[in-house]
């Protein structure tokens, strides 16, 4: 079993090891204080991994019950935050009670929301069944619900007091969900670790791989909690692949849209001269080779009008991430006029194809 710290207030631990999910109720017995605990999956997760992680909880003394809800990004609205925190309080659950998230980044994000207003803010625990909700979500107490107008437009910054990753739980996930983890990893590694990227390469165990993802957050979150200064560096490709989810009218995945920012964000690096040559296609070869999309039909125009209505714009100053060696991004605050300009050169090789 892997362990990681995360040094935010409070601080608490990730765990990560094949077959976890069964020692859950002994891991949460140690974390966290309260003794009657409400376990949130969505339709699909319930079914394959709810009762076990219930009746583990059970053994080790507590009183777990399990709720159901829709699955999907459909689902993460302030309706079923309402819906949770109604379900809490008809089962009884006390301020010193708590939630767990078992399931993908939707889950844990809309019952991290729910622990931070039920009761004015109840301890929660993370149990991630995504590769991107291991490697990415369930570390650094981001929560949220979409508005009908956008994505994660309410939310609050609440930290799990634990995070259990089960490895197993990702051999049931569809090779389509699989591979947006993979992107998510594929930016980690270009934004702080050569290492990483090699041992992408390699094909290391995922159990591995996981664990120094979360390092990674655990790190550029404990460093910067509120997304002040350098938590923003986790936005690589996310300016462009939120503007291509956008165009896209969300028919393209995250994790696809994230494949083609990086892509984008690399390649403009490297024909600006701000990265050496070699970083892009390094960075396509691992994305394609993971199962993503490395090229889109949208232009570079279409992108930078989209990118330019992102909620994190300050006034008409963006702040872009940018590739800036192997394992290496800086943030560059651009004025949103200058955007197009700056990643024109893509089209014909990653954008407008
Ligand atoms: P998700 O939670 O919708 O899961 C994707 C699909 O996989 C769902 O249908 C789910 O039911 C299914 N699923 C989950 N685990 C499974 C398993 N083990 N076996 C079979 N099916 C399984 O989506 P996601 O991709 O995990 O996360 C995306 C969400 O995460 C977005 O809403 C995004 O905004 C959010 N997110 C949050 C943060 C953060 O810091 N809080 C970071 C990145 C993404």
């Amino acid at each position: 079993m892997e362990r990681v710290s995360i040094r935010t207030a409070p601080a608490y631990e990730a765990v990560v090891g094949r077959g976890l999910l069964r020692s859950a109720g002994e891991l949460i017995a140690g974390a966290v204080g309260g003794r009657h605990a409400l376990i949130a999956a969505d339709e699909h997760v319930a079914p394959l991994y709810l009762e076990t992680v219930r009746e583990s909880m059970e053994a080790a003394g507590f009183r777990a019950e399990g709720w159901t809800f829709p699955a999907g990004e459909g689902a993460k609205t302030l309706a079923t935050v309402e819906a949770m925190a109604c379900e809490a309080d008809a089962r009884g659950l006390t301020r010193s009670d708590l939630f767990v998230a078992l399931g993908g980044g939707v889950t844990g994000d809309l019952v991290g929301l729910a622990a931070a207003l039920y009761l004015r803010g109840v301890d929660f625990v993370q149990i991630p069944t995504t590769l991107l909700a291991m490697a990415d979500a369930s570390v650094g107490g981001k929560t949220a619900a979409n508005l009908p107008s956008g994505k994660n437009l309410v939310g609050a910054f609440h930290q799990p007091r634990l995070v259990i990753c089960d490895p197993d739980t990702l051999e049931t996930l569809p090779p389509a969900v699989y591979a947006e983890g993979m992107a998510e990893i594929i930016k980690h590694g270009a934004i702080c670790d050569a290492g990483l990227l090699d041992r992408i390469r390699r094909g290391e165990e995922i159990e591995k791989i996981v664990a120094d993802n979360i390092r990674i957050k655990a790190e550029v979150v404990s460093r910067d909690e509120k997304e002040k200064g350098p938590r923003q560096l986790l936005n690589l490709g996310h300016t462009f692949g939120h503007a291509l989810e956008k165009l896209s009218g969300f028919t393209i995945y995250h994790g696809e849209g994230v494949s083609v920012g990086l892509c984008v964000a690399a390649l403009a690096a490297e024909k600006k001269g701000l990265c050496p040559a070699g970083v892009y296609a390094e960075l396509r070869e691992l994305l394609a080779g993971a199962g993503l999309p490395v090229t889109t039909g949208f232009t570079a125009a279409q992108i930078a009008e989209n990118a330019m209505n992102d909620k994190k714009r300050k006034g008409n100053t963006l702040t872009v991430v940018l590739p800036t060696g192997r394992g290496r991004s800086e943030l560059f605050p651009i004025p949103a006029a200058e955007l197009a300009g700056l990643i024109a050169c893509c089209d014909g090789e990653v954008t407008g194809r």
